[in-house]
């Protein structure tokens, strides 16, 4: 069971597998196409599945430095 957003019924729904049409990996991590309760189709990220690896240290360090030289 998971909670999707629905943007057409402006509301959360408590949903479970049954309710998934199609899963997909992406770039993004994974994704799947979900129906809410009122049959709408939504698209729901799935954060916790197939997280998105982390920058290098490198990467994370400059995107620090340069966040900072733009605060200053
Ligand atoms: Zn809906």
């Amino acid at each position: 069971m998971f909670i999707i957003n629905c943007p057409t019924c402006g509301a959360q729904h408590l949903v479970s597998n049954q309710h998934i049409k199609s899963i997909h990996r992406t770039s993004e991590g994974m994704v799947g196409y979900v129906r809410c309760a009122g049959g709408h189709t939504v698209l729901h990220h799935f954060p916790e599945a197939y997280p998105k690896p982390k920058p290098p240290a490198s990467v994370i360090e400059f995107a620090q430095r340069t966040a900072q030289a733009d605060a200053a």
